[in-house]
């Protein structure tokens, strides 16, 4: 897998991938932010502390029958201005969600054409993530 077939496949820029790891049905893309300098997800200030990463995983669209998660060490970083420590945001994913926007955009376009079991029963998720979309 490369950086471009992140970008293609799973519309994913402006990360850098790492490395894919294949446990049971699931394949696991990490990759990597390409940023070298984190600004505030509050104030977008860049005069900001770094503090631990946190690795989360995301859920995205799948490959054929097999679930794909994408894993993100996440920086946390501590505002200098307005004090607030987060997470910096990600910006392939919405605030607090597991799952992509493409893996959204996925649930959506099913639901659309179906019942709301028919793609949770599919994608192996729980109807109310399908019900739950904000977009459907
Ligand atoms: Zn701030």
């Amino acid at each position: 897998m490369s950086t471009s077939l992140l970008y293609h496949a799973f519309g994913i820029i402006n990360y850098f991938y790492q490395s894919t790891c294949y446990i049971a049905d699931a394949i696991i893309v990490a990759v990597k932010d390409d940023r070298w300098r984190p600004g505030c997800p509050v104030c977008r200030n860049r005069n900001v502390s770094c503090r631990e990463k946190v690795t989360r995983r995301f859920r995205t669209i799948p490959v054929g029958q097999e679930t794909v998660y994408i894993d993100l060490p996440v920086q946390r970083v501590e505002c200098i201005r307005c004090h607030v420590v987060r997470q910096v945001k990600v910006r392939f994913a919405d605030e607090r969600k597991g799952y992509t926007r493409a893996f959204g955009r996925l649930v959506l376009e099913l639901s659309r054409h179906m019942t709301i079991l028919v793609p949770a029963r599919y994608l192996g998720v729980s109807w109310d993530l399908v019900k739950g979309n904000p977009k459907s």
